[in-house]
């Protein structure tokens, strides 16, 4: 009699999570697994005994990313996500989605590929999707490891002492070839499908994403004796610049006045220097950069009647990626209720960044409270199952 092959249980998600939800767990302060820290390489040792569990051998490629693969040299679909958090982080973002690539790579009759991609959050050295983006050869190699944590440590150095050559991250994107395509499980970061009563859901596409540097340099003076009209005042000009992004954003587009760091800072002297960091998201690159261009010439007029000079650029900038339709189909199929509307995503993810270079799509899990990046994150295992499933399914589809 020929065996069933059975879906992917609750039961089988917790089992696997439970190895990986104690490393880098302070109680109430949540989870903190930083990229190449003690606890990023227990993580690596639960990934390696996962791996183990269903007969396979573990392999880091260049910058640092875990792979799991099949015997033979591919090219093969993955699937995964990262094993990283944000400081004080949940249980589930992330870790759930390389837990359920072992559930679903151990059921596929395909050979699948599992990948933990290495620093996904950048929240140690504000390099965000560090991994993919050095697997699909986007990375600013230099610009990245010259980049340091909070106690100083550069990049660099902190991936050599985590045992990964920072010299050889430029010879990642020839793993690219092992790779047909790349699928991912993701606690979903808002309430979208608590609201919609699905347990899981297809993302169609990451939206558009904008990160603006401002510096503004006006004159220190005394806050009592400078007149009005003498005053070149840098706080002031970055207090207008943040009320006209709220006001020029349209329904849609998110707009945050993320950071602003202000000098002097003295309570009596009228403020120097600013500067402003302002993130912007929307469904279409076109609305966010015009919402940029518009900005930018408001900007010039503000700061020069102020007698403020301004350096404005574009920090960072994507125009959002969208999923490609076959594999949204696919994953679709696998969802226990059907197809559902599909999900507007407002979070960069690895998968999106793959996307540049072969088919990728994301499965998300119902989060009834949208919160994450917090202790707080929750997700029920039997929806992550559901979810798995359908990975299982689209794999089977696609592979
Ligand atoms: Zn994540």
């Amino acid at each position: 009699v020929e065996a069933l092959v059975t879906g992917v249980t609750a039961d089988d998600l917790a089992a696997r999570m439970a190895g990986i939800l104690p490393i880098g767990r302070s109680g109430e302060a949540g989870t903190t697994r930083l990229a190449w820290t003690g606890e990023d390489r227990d993580a690596a040792g639960w990934f390696a005994a996962e791996a183990a569990r269903i007969g396979r051998r573990t392999e880091r490629d260049p910058a640092g990313n875990l792979w799991a693969c099949p015997e033979g040299d591919g090219p093969w679909w993955a699937i995964g996500s990262h094993l990283d958090t944000v400081r004080q982080g949940g249980s589930y973002d992330g870790a759930l989605g390389v837990a359920a690539a072992f559930a679903v790579a151990e059921r596929a009759s395909a050979p699948l590929a599992i990948i933990s991609f290495a620093d996904e959050e950048g929240a140690r050295f504000n390099t965000p999707t560090f991994g993919s983006r050095a697997l699909v050869g986007r990375l600013d190699v230099d610009d990245a490891v010259t980049r340091t944590d909070q106690a100083g440590v550069t990049l660099g150095d902190a991936m050599a002492a985590a045992g990964v050559d920072p010299g050889r991250i430029g010879e990642c994107p020839a793993w690219l070839e092992r790779l047909r395509g790349f699928l991912e499980l993701h606690i979903d970061q808002t309430r979208d499908l608590a609201v919609a009563g699905a347990p899981a859901g297809v993302v169609e596409r990451l939206a558009a994403r904008l990160r603006l540097q401002l510096e503004l340099r006006g004159r220190a003076d005394h806050a009592g004796t400078t007149p009005r009209a003498e005053r070149r005042d840098a706080l002031a000009v970055a207090a207008r610049l943040i009320v006209r992004g709220e006001e020029l954003a349209e329904p849609g587009l998110l707009f945050t006045a993320a950071r602003i760091e202000v000098e002097p800072n003295s309570a009596t002297t009228v403020p120097s220097r600013a500067r402003l960091w302002l993130d912007a998201r929307g469904p279409a690159a076109a609305a966010v950069d015009a919402w940029r261009d518009a900005l930018a010439q408001e900007a010039a007029g503000i700061a020069a009647a102020a007698g403020v000079e301004l350096d404005l650029r574009t920090a960072s900038r994507s125009g959002g990626v969208a999923f490609g339709a076959d594999v949204r189909q696919a994953l679709q199929a696998g969802l226990p209720a059907g197809p559902a509307p599909e999900l507007l995503c407002f979070a960069g993810h690895d998968a999106g960044v793959v996307a540049e270079r072969r088919p990728a799509g994301m499965v998300f899990v119902r989060n009834e409270t949208g919160i994450s990046h917090s202790p707080e994150e929750h997700v029920s295992l039997e929806d992550a199952a559901a979810a798995a499933n359908a990975l299982l399914a689209a794999v089977e589809a696609l592979a």
